[in-house]
């Protein structure tokens, strides 16, 4: 089960590439079934060269999922998340170690939370 539209997942798309400046990229959104993302909540594969990505986000009730994070985030926020992948993709310096990428991971986590909660302070 999904939680957002297809109409609200579009103006989101919209909204956060403006913010973050990836207009000029080519960025395909699609929600799948979660089983296909390997109990990922999102994955985003791309060309840089190119600027174009494909985004896969988790086709479930985030509320209810639990899955390995408390609280879960919502689809707003892994959609921040792997939107952040790109705005940083020139950033990050390839540790490839465990403990580096639970690191990004973490920190591209905490800067999607604070935009959402911003972006939902501006909308109440
Ligand atoms: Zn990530």
């Amino acid at each position: 089960m999904t939680l957002v539209d297809e109409k609200t997942l579009n103006e989101m798309i919209e909204k956060y590439t403006k913010l973050f400046r990836l207009t000029d990229w080519r960025i395909d959104v699609e929600v799948v079934p979660a089983s296909d993302l390997d109990h990922e909540y999102g994955v985003t594969t791309y060309d840089l060269e190119m600027k174009i990505a494909r985004i896969q986000l988790a086709d479930l009730d985030y509320r209810r999922a639990g899955l390995r994070k408390n609280p879960a985030p919502t689809l707003e926020q892994t959609l921040v998340h792997e939107l952040l992948e790109l705005v940083f993709v020139r950033v990050r310096d390839g540790d490839d170690r465990q403990s580096a990428r639970v690191d990004w991971e973490q920190a591209l986590n905490c800067v999607a939370n604070a935009v959402v909660g911003h972006e939902r302070s501006l909308v109440c």
